[in-house]
This record gives C-alpha cells, sequence and structure tokens, in this order.
C-alpha cells in the first residue's frame, strides 16, 4: 500500500503554528514511508475565505520546505464531485432532504437546553412520506440509530462513539453548498488518503466522517489525533500567548530549520534529543512517537533552538535572509563590513536574525549613546584614552593583530588596565556597553569610522 498524507487548511487567516506541526507531521511521514503528501485548501467557507490568507498558506508551506506532491487542491474546484456523492447518499437513501425551519431547530435546541440534554436534531424529516425537492431544504446524513463507531487512532488508541449520540448531520446547505464533513470524506476518498493525521479538535468529526465512509461502501482511513499545543497557562495556544503565525516568526528571523525542529519536538521526542536536522527526523518520526497529551509552547526554547541553527548555519546560506533583516531596519549595509563577518561575530550574542541585525547597527552607522552607559564612561576623565586610542589607531595597519596591539598601549601609556581602557572606546564607537570583543568590533566597524566617532565623543564630553 502507497502511504498517502494529506494538509487541509482553512484559509481564514493567517497560518498557526499548530497547523504547521500539523503539517510537518503529515509530512514527515510521508517522506518517512516514501509516499505522497497533498496540500488540500479547504476553502468552501466562503465568508471566511480570502485570497489572502490563501497565500499566506502557500508561502508559509514554501517558507518552511514543506514540499507537497498533488495540490494545492482548492474545494471550491470540486463542488461537481461533492454533488455526485450527495446525490449518491441521497440515492442509496443514506441521506435525505429536511424542511424544518430554522424556527423550529431554534426552539427545539432551547427545549433540548431546558431539559440538560444535548442539543441535537431529533430526525423529524427522516423517514417522511414524500420528499418535494422544490421546498427549501438542507440534505442530512442518515446516521445509523444503532451501534458504535470505534476509531482506532494511532495517537489516542480506540476511542468508541455510540451513534445514539451522533444526530443526523447537514451534508448539502439550504443553497446546495456541500459542509465540511461532507467534503472532507470526498476528497480523503477520492485522494486516497491513506493516514489522516490531525488535531484532536477533529476527533468528533471523525465517527460522521468514518459513518459517511461506511455508507459509501468505502474503508475509512487510519486516523491520528495529535494533542492541541497549550499555552503557559494552560489554555490553548493562541494569540493572546504571543506571536503564534508562522509568518510572524519568519518575520522574527528564526530559520524554518529551527522552527520545524522546535515544532517536531512539540508533542513528539526521541529520547531527549533536541537538535534534529530534517533528515533525521524523517528517518525517526513514528506515529507511535507522538504524545497522548497536550504540548506547552514555550517560545524561549524555540528561540534557544534558533540560536543553536544560527550557530551551526554558514554565513553563506543566511546571507540573504539577515540582508533582508537589515534592510527592514533601514540600515544600509552597502558600506561597512560585510555581512558574513557580523553574523559570525554576533550570532552567538542573539537569538534571532532580527535581534541579530537590530544589535549590529553600529557596525554601519554611528548610533545615539545609551544613557546611561554615556552618562558613566564618556566623562572628562576618559579624554585622555580617547585621545590616545585615535593617534594609536590613526597609524597601524589595520589588522586584528594590530588593534589588539594598540589597545594594549593605551594601557600602558596610561598605566591602567583594560577594565578602564575598554568601555570609554567601546560607548564612543558602538553607543554602549554590550558589543563582542573590542579589538574584533573595531576591525570590524573599520578605521575611518572609528576616528571619526573617538572624534564624536570628545566633542560629545566638551559639550557636556
Ligand atoms: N480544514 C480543517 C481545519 O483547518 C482540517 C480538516 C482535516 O484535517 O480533516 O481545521
Amino acid at each position: 500500500m502507497s502511504i498517502c498524507t494529506r494538509f487541509a487548511p482553512s484559509p481564514t487567516g493567517y497560518l498557526h503554528i499548530g497547523s504547521a506541526r500539523t503539517a510537518l507531521f503529515s509530512w514527515l511521514f510521508a517522506r518517512k514511508m516514501a509516499g505522497k503528501f497533498i496540500l488540500r485548501i479547504e476553502d468552501t467557507d466562503l465568508e471566511r475565505s480570502t485570497q489572502a490568507s490563501k497565500q499566506i498558506i502557500l508561502d508559509a508551506m514554501e517558507w518552511l520546505g514543506l514540499n507537497y506532491d498533488v495540490g494545492p487542491i482548492y474545494q471550491t474546484d470540486r463542488y461537481l464531485q461533492y454533488h455526485a456523492v450527495i446525490e449518491q447518499l441521497l440515492q442509496t437513501n443514506h441521506a435525505y432532504r429536511c424542511y424544518c425551519s430554522k424556527e423550529r431547530l431554534a426552539l427545539l435546541r432551547e427545549e433540548q437546553q431546558k431539559n440538560k440534554q444535548k442539543p441535537r436534531y431529533d430526525g423529524c424529516c427522516r423517514n417522511l412520506s414524500a420528499y418535494p425537492t422544490d421546498k427549501p431544504h438542507v440534505i442530512r446524513f442518515r446516521n445509523p440509530l444503532e451501534g458504535e463507531v470505534v476509531i482506532a487512532d494511532a495517537v489516542k488508541g480506540t476511542v468508541v462513539f455510540a451513534n445514539a449520540e451522533l444526530d443526523d448531520l447537514v451534508i448539502a446547505r439550504e443553497d446546495g453548498s456541500p459542509t465540511y464533513n461532507l467534503t472532507v470524506v470526498v476528497d480523503d476518498a477520492d485522494m486516497n488518503i491513506t493516514h489522516v493525521i490531525r488535531g484532536d479538535d477533529h476527533l468528533n468529526n471523525t465517527p460522521r466522517q468514518m459513518n459517511i465512509f461506511f455508507a459509501l461502501g468505502l474503508t475509512p482511513p487510519q486516523y491520528a489525533h495529535i494533542p492541541m499545543i497549550l499555552g503557559s497557562d494552560g489554555k490553548r495556544l493562541s494569540k493572546r500567548h504571543g506571536a503564534v503565525s508562522v509568518l510572524q516568526y519568519q518575520d522574527m528571523g528564526v530559520l524554518p530549520e529551527a522552527l520545524l525542529n522546535y515544532l517536531a519536538r512539540l508533542g513528539w521526542s526521541y529520547g531527549d534529543q533536541e537538535i534534529f536536522s530534517i533528515d533525521e527526523l524523517i528517518r525517526l518520526f513514528t506515529i507511535e512517537g507522538i504524545h497522548k497529551s497536550p504540548a506547552t509552547f514555550d517560545e524561549q526554547k524555540l528561540l534557544w533552538v534558533n540560536q543553536q541553527y544560527l550557530k551551526q548555519t554558514s554565513p553563506q546560506t543566511i546571507k540573504p535572509q539577515l540582508a533582508a533583516q537589515f534592510e527592514k531596519l533601514g540600515i544600509d549595509t552597502s558600506s561597512g563590513p560585510d555581512l558574513d563577518a557580523v553574523f559570525l561575530l554576533m550570532r552567538e550574542r542573539v537569538h534571532t536574525l532580527e535581534e541579530l541585525a537590530r544589535t549590529s547597527r553600529y557596525f554601519y552607522h554611528a548610533v545615539d549613546y545609551d544613557v546611561a552607559s554615556a552618562e558613566k564612561f564618556l566623562t572628562p576623565e576618559s579624554v585622555a584614552i580617547l585621545n590616545t586610542a585615535k593617534a594609536q589607531f590613526a597609524n597601524i595597519p589595520w589588522q586584528l593583530e594590530n588593534i589588539h596591539q594598540a589597545l594594549e598601549a593605551i594601557c600602558v601609556a596610561h598605566g591602567v588596565k583594560m577594565g578602564k581602557v575598554g568601555p570609554p572606546i567601546r560607548v564612543a564607537t558602538t553607543g554602549s556597553t554590550q558589543s563582542p570583543t573590542l579589538d574584533q568590533t573595531l576591525y570590524l566597524i573599520g578605521r575611518e569610522a572609528v576616528l571619526a566617532r573617538l572624534e564624536m565623543a570628545l566633542a560629545f564630553i566638551a559639550r557636556r
């Protein structure tokens, strides 16, 4: 049997990282089993689906590198297939027309709520003597009244639903448009999906979908329902908890491999290994390895994983993404040090590319002094040191080794330690006391800029 999985997002907004994890698990399983992975966009909710959010899904999949073998398939292109199946269900008496008015259904619901019953359709139109087609109606699936549906879920184990608990769900609305549970079954059947890996918020839909499969004389796929991702407060992860959209992490300069690595570990594990290459994930992933209990999202850990990736990645691969981050911050990097060099020097100190660009401004232009740092170190007592620095830096070959020696020469000239010499020079040239080692920092800033900034700092002190 050749394995086929799918990712079936509804394009109703941003792509949630929980959805990305669902996509990842489906993709990993297909890749591991040398099967197929399908992208199916469930856009039948015309009021909520937008072109922009379809594009967001495509962009996010591309950025993450979750390539699909088939798709994108849009459900709105498949109405003929859905109508054919609805017709088939009507013909075989597995579906019926229902004429109940909205008012009647509202009253029924009210009554049931009053009696503390679960709101459900009472089957009023299940056995009519005639089913006129010209009266307004919806179409309902005739769910079996007895017996049970047993889901052999690959994550949850055996889950049993009594048919008596499931009412006759609407499969076509009054305007004829098919509903979610119907379209999913038609598609999963037509596309020969062997494994449906999705969030466990769909678990309640599964017995309904399986009954439609049975009514069509088909075998349902294997289901694997993954537990939700929770925020730190134990509630379902949402915007309230911070960034939850995939493209927000792209904007922050999280690397796609790092996000995938983090998401893979969120609800799946392989011993206590934290860092996995994509190839390793494909090799090691199993549905059995998916945890049964919900995972808690931890942004700090995601940022830590990203830092591990930044430390390993070659500057060449990162350059376009890094350049985009500088550009977004309006930092012109066309003159000044090579991005590669800045990346190599700064990457240990940051968690994202955005942070790297933001904290690397001073390599490209003078920045405002951090007030407390200037207060403490750009003082009349520093003037002599800054002047010596100017003189020293003016004439040496601009090499790391020479800059290092020059800094030591300044210490010797003033009979002080590096702890006295470093801070004023650092604040003068970078704006604050936070930078990588001074010799390397100065080297990258470049002689011209270093001399100009020492001069500016002296003028600043003179004005104080
Ligand atoms: N379109 C559904 C959603 O976005 C997923 C349906 C499914 O995976 O079966 O929640």
